[in-house]
């Protein structure tokens, strides 16, 4: 019975968690498509890339809920934020990002506590990736607020550009 309830408790957070990987893919996709379209392409590969490991993140919590007997939501757990300026938008991002590492470092014990290493381990190994978005994002906004105009030189461009020939 207290194995049971534990299983219902790992499959809560990780349905917890692919909510907040749905939000990140949305927000990251939405994010994409407006610098793309400002011409700031290198940022946009840059965010694209992320939304694209966070599509991993929700499939790897999918198919650990399937395999314990759940069933994975398909429900982002808040809204996308649109037509922000990019350092609003990379605030927003390492906000989000900080959100996911808090919460699959709570998760992780929480799975942990209930005997279920292996999704433990999942979530630490999701939670390093989180902390390396982190980092990447954190890292963009501190060059932008010491550099201004002259980095944001350096993000425009990039493969982005070869859909734009026809304009
Ligand atoms: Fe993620
Ligand atoms: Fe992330």
């Amino acid at each position: 019975m207290a194995q049971a309830q534990g299983k219902q408790t790992v499959i809560e957070w990780l349905n917890r968690g692919r909510a907040r990987e749905l939000t990140a893919i949305l927000t990251y996709m939405a994010q994409h498509y407006e610098l793309e379209d400002t011409d700031v392409g290198k940022l946009a590969d840059a965010v694209k890339e992320v939304a694209i490991q966070e599509m991993k993140h929700a499939e790897d919590f999918a198919e650990r809920i399937l395999y314990l007997g759940g069933e994975p939501t398909s429900q982002p757990d808040a809204g996308i934020k649109k037509g922000m300026s990019i350092p609003e938008m990379l605030e927003a991002d390492v906000a989000l990002e900080r959100q996911a590492v808090a919460m699959y470092n709570q998760a992780a014990q929480a799975c942990e506590d209930a005997g279920d290493h292996t999704t433990a381990e999942l979530f630490i190994r999701i939670l390093a990736e989180e902390e390396g978005h982190v980092d990447l994002f954190g890292n963009i906004g501190d060059h932008l607020a010491r550099h201004g105009e002259a980095y944001l030189a350096t993000l425009i461009g990039g493969s982005a550009d070869e859909g734009a020939s026809a304009e």
